[in-house]
């Protein structure tokens, strides 16, 4: 059963197996296959419960209001303060993400290994596990019908220089080529986890509340016992009902930001690292004006990328908004916003994205009691996001646009390809450059090495008996690729060593 703050008339008792906390990549693939044999699972998500019959009406701000936390308003403080949007829905950040699909790179798997004492996660071992998952979400090649043509002029530029791209792999079925992928689906064609393993999970029996917070959490004589909090009403935030839920074994999938924030404000120190290592993928957006009108907001806004770079730590991917959401952003007013409104279909945008490789960040309970996002930049990473810059203007310059912005204060608009050299030339503070991310992992990071790990091998929690983590939070480092499959996958080995070993770990003597 699903339900939500509108079908709850009273406060809210539980005493499953297993309790979920999140319902996004890592939580729902929990449920499903923790459900499916044969355990009663009840999951707690904050956010409502939105599908096409509920948002596909929704202009796309109002969709930022609903779907995403604080508004897509979430920040990292550093040096330059770097916007990292996170949603807040059943089904987690993969309703209002792009849809890419990458499995987690060989080289990156076996790092872990090596570093870290992550075991039975090689490439041969996880291969079962992303054949599932990609089964479960249809991954399948953006087809050139419905990639629009933002997506196309990349690649054509991309083409012109010889550098290796294609049609990204997306969780999609029948793609309308809306462009609406990071504003909840109006067509339920991308095949966020709402739609399949959170479905699957409630016919297998579990009971997912939405609009349900988890706020306090007990643990005694290293067990959880209990988890207390509030279902929450959607419209106007107020708590209705007290929600306390006695599982026999919890798994935290709330996400890299708020898994160890809410231990952390339950003081439950699990180890030194809990919250550090925290790993984002900075990114930048550059755009270009062309003659032609492309009308990048029709097609799927990440459909192509560019990957000549990724050994290197670099990638390129599309990226586009409507003008509601891209006009504020890229000229908030004047006769510069007019100038770009006017020309809105002329502009094209495409995203640079570099795996952090120095840089490292932190998530604590901040004085205000929300958390607090640190994170460095480190130098070594910045020169790879300004050669990535360079190397999309580049490719913009090779398709024919008249100009390039580079998003950088204090450097022009680019009229030519000579310009680009100047990235190298005069000298570029972290703080000129306007960044965004969407990736967070690491915070609880995996492996046998205690000292340097929060988690196992296999998501439990190296100090409690029966509390696993179950999100992008576990991963030791940076992948480098988008990370929706790396977290279903994980998520559905951990599970299945959870359902073989549920004697020891649901069972208290
Ligand atoms: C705009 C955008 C585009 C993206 N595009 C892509 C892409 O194309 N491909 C890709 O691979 N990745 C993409 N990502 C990232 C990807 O979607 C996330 O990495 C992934 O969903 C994270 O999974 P998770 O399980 O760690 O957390 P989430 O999916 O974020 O789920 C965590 C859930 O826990 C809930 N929660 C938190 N605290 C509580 C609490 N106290 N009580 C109850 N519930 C709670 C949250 O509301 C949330 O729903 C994108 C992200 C963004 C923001
Ligand atoms: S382009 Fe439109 S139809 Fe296709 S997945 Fe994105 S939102 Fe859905």
């Amino acid at each position: 059963m699903l339900f939500t703050y509108n079908d709850i008339t009273k406060d809210v008792v539980e005493k499953p197996d297993v309790c979920i906390i999140g319902s996004g990549a890592g939580g729902a693939v929990m449920a499903d296959v923790l459900s499916g044999a044969g355990l009663d699972v009840v999951v707690l998500e904050e956010g409502g419960y939105y599908t096409k019959d509920r948002y596909s009406t929704y202009k796309p701000a109002i969709a930022m209001k609903i779907l995403y936390r604080d508004y897509g308003a979430t920040i990292a403080f550093g040096k330059n303060p770097i916007m990292l949007p996170l949603g807040r829905a059943v089904g987690g950040t993969t309703v209002i993400n792009s849809g890419t699909c990458f499995r987690t790179p060989d080289n990156v798997l076996s790092d872990w290994a090596e570093r870290y004492g992550v075991e039975n996660a090689s490439s041969k071992e996880m291969e079962p596990y992303f054949q599932q998952v990609e089964k479960t979400i249809n991954v399948m090649p953006v087809s050139p019908q419905v990639l629009g043509k933002n997506g196309l002029i990349f690649k054509r530029g991309a083409d012109a220089l010889g550098m290796s791209n294609g049609m990204l792999m997306h969780n999609m079925i029948n793609c309308h080529g809306c462009g609406r992928c990071a504003f909840g689906c109006p067509h339920d064609a991308k095949q966020a986890v709402h739609l399949n393993f959170i479905p699957s999970a409630i016919r297998n029996g579990a009971r997912v509340y939405a609009n349900a917070r988890a706020e306090k959490i007990t643990v005694e004589s290293n067990r959880v016992t209990r988890i207390e909090g509030s279902i929450i009403n959607e419209q106007t935030g107020n708590k209705l009902f007290k929600l306390t839920v006695s599982p026999k074994l919890l798994v935290l999938a709330a996400g890299s930001i708020y898994t160890p924030y809410i231990l952390e404000k339950n003081n439950i120190n699990l180890s030194p690292e809990l919250g550090k290592n925290l790993t984002i993928h900075p990114a930048v957006r550059i755009t270009a004006m062309f003659d032609e009108i492309i009308q990048g907001y029709k097609g799927v806004p990440q459909g192509s990328y560019v990957d000549a770079y990724s050994s290197e730590g670099i990638i390129l991917e599309g990226i586009f908004v409507p003008p509601e959401i891209g006009l504020p952003i890229l000229a908030p007013i004047g006769m510069k916003n007019k100038e770009i409104a006017s020309l809105y279909d002329h502009l094209a945008a495409f995203g640079v994205m570099v795996s952090d490789k120095n840089s490292y960040g932190r998530v604590k309970v901040g004085v205000d009691g929300r958390p607090f996002i640190t994170y460095h930049f480190d130098p070594y990473d910045f020169k790879k996001l300004v050669k990535g810059i360079a190397i999309a203007s580049e490719i913009f310059f090779a398709a024919g646009a008249k100009t390039v912005n580079p998003a950088i204060y204090g450097i022009k608009e680019f009229t030519g390809p000579d310009d680009v050299a100047q990235l190298f030339t005069k000298k570029i503070g972290i703080t000129s450059v306007e960044m965004m991310a969407f990736h967070p992992l690491g915070t609880a990071r995996m492996g046998e090495l205690k000292s340097h790990t929060v988690v196992n091998s296999f998501g439990k929690t190296h100090g409690l008996e029966n509390l696993f983590i179950s999100d992008g939070s576990i991963f030791p480092t940076s992948l480098g690729v988008n990370p929706q499959i790396t977290i279903m996958s994980f998520s559905l080995r951990n599970a299945q060593y959870i359902v073989e070993n549920k004697e020891k770990f649901l069972n208290h003597d």
